[in-house]
């Protein structure tokens, strides 16, 4: 093969596969090029909004005009909700749902070398027994194409955990520990296209925390669907039964790990446990940053979303967290609009609540029907007017926008602990680097440096787009400062450091 590429769309847990089936393809002695060069593309595609199979299907269609001689990969959500669809658009060779995603390398391999798509065992397809009734994907009509299609319902080839993580592409890579999820959350898919929850063995975490170390890593980012399920379907080990807290614990006690950010994970799995870490471990090892779902304020709503807490069990989990890591947790949260038979009191509890707790950044979405999820026909029984629906989410952008421009300044004149990322080019054009605190904040430092350091810097102000500006800064109490001052510092244009 002379090249591939690999399209992300979606969530971390999706990004971590992503970076997986591109680590495969790697060590197999592939190299990535752009879509116009390779002769693989996989796109790895979500499905969690209608917005999102929309943008899946424009990159293939751009793709194929761009290359047509490309084979594309589909792989993801979208292809496990809906493949027969996505097996009959132009281009596409294979459509492997998240149910084989582990063989989509094997599979865009068998594809490079063999010219044309492999044929899948033929008691994968077709899935319609995935989807309910009358959902307008659950087609069994024969594809058009030649597209062969992996998917099922066993999820037995899910995990993709072998491959090792470095800080190469990505300084801060994820590691997807926890895969599906068994609740039955009334807007969400995700059940139907992941599967029921399944964790990564811990001792198989801990080899990949202590790899990433080895090949030079600061910072990794677990990762999962619903992360703080992780380990309910473990065996019990040594007399209990594995748990999220006890795994981070582990990584903290058993890998030399600089620092660990936790994706996000539900109100009710922040237990006394994970909480008492984030005071133990927070600013030092363990990252000040905290997502949180909400999706609602009102009661009623969290109740016909089937969500598992009611916003008082909400504010206290966030009272908690605030106790145990301090003011510079920053706190994030999924917000959505125009869930079905929202009225306007039930919006503007959730205004309320939002305008109440101290969130440094907020994920908003407008609610989008899914087919086969229950939420599908609450959508056809009570619909907020597409109108309304922009309201609110105009009203929640202004408030997130405020709320974030407030959290950031917080921290105007204040040194933050920071990893330096692969800057864009026209922050080197400026001699500027891209880097993120440990609490999440994006800052631009003065000077140039290498992704993948740890610095301390010192946030000078806020640039016109709202983000942090900053530069390295030396404390007198850093171990080893005498002999670093003695150094010579090639990569420090002068200037850029804060003394
Ligand atoms: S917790 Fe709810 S929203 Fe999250 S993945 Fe599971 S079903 Fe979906």
């Amino acid at each position: 093969m002379r090249g591939f590429h690999v399209e992300h769309f979606g969530c971390r847990a999706a990004r971590a596969d992503g970076e997986a089936i591109e680590g495969r393809l790697r060590s197999a002695g592939h190299s990535l090029r752009q879509p116009s060069e390779a002769d693989v593309i996989i796109v790895n595609t979500c499905s969690v909004t209608a917005e999102a199979d929309r943008a899946a299907r424009a990159f293939i269609r751009r793709t194929h005009r761009l290359n047509p001689e490309a084979r594309i990969v589909v792989t993801g959500c979208y292809a496990q909700r809906a493949p027969v669809e996505l097996a009959q658009m132009a281009g596409v060779a294979a459509v492997v749902g998240n149910s084989h995603k582990a063989m989509a390398p094997e599979i865009a391999l068998g594809l490079a070398r063999h010219g044309a798509a492999p044929q899948s065992p033929p008691q994968l397809v077709p899935v319609g027994s995935l989807f309910a009734p009358g959902a307008p994907n659950s087609a069994t009509r024969p594809t058009q194409n030649r597209a062969s299609i992996w998917v099922d319902d066993h999820f037995a080839h899910s995990f993709l955990e072998e491959t090792p993580l470095a800080p190469g592409t990505q300084t801060r890579p994820n590691l997807k520990i926890q895969e599906g999820c068994g609740n039955r959350c009334t807007f969400c898919v995700i059940p139907q296209t992941r599967g029921p929850s399944k964790s990564l063995p811990a001792a198989t975490v801990l080899r990949q925390v202590e790899g990433f170390v080895a090949a030079g890593g600061h910072e990794l980012v677990l990762s999962g669907i619903n992360l703080g399920r992780w380990g309910r379907d473990l065996p019990v080990d040594d007399g209990a039964a594995a748990s999220f807290s006890r795994l981070v614990r582990a990584i903290f006690e058993r890998t030399a790990l600089p620092r660990l950010r936790l994706s996000s994970i539900e109100p009710m799995d922040w237990d006394a446990e994970l909480i008492g870490l984030m005071s133990e471990f927070g600013g030092t090892r363990l990252a000040r940053h905290a997502h949180l779902p909400l999706q609602s304020g009102s009661d009623a709503v969290l109740r016909r979303m089937h969500r598992r807490y009611r916003p008082w069990h909400y504010v206290a989990k966030i009272e908690a967290l605030m106790r145990a890591a301090g003011p510079e947790l920053t706190l994030g949260a999924d917000v959505m609009a125009g869930f079905p038979g929202e009225t306007d009191p039930e919006f503007e509890e959730t205004l309320e609540l939002v305008q109440a707790l101290p969130f440094g950044y907020l994920h908003l979405f407008p609610f989008s029907p899914r087919p086969a999820t229950r939420g599908w026909t609450l959508h056809a029984e009570t619909p907020v007017a597409q109108e309304t629906v922009a309201e609110r989410m105009a009203a929640l952008r202004a408030l997130a926008e405020e709320k974030s421009r407030m959290h950031r300044t917080r921290f105007v004149g204040r040194e933050l602990e920071a990893i330096t990322l692969h800057s864009p080019p026209e922050f080197a054009s400026r001699a500027r680097t891209a880097a993120l605190t440990e609490n999440f904040l994006p800052v631009e430092l003065e000077g140039q440096y290498t992704a993948n350091r740890l610095l301390r810097v010192r946030v000078t102000g806020l640039n016109a787009e709202g983000a942090l500006e900053g530069c390295p800064v030396l404390r007198s109490s850093a171990p080893g400062l005498e002999e670093f001052r003695a150094q010579p510092k090639p990569q420090l244009p002068s200037g850029t450091l804060c003394w």
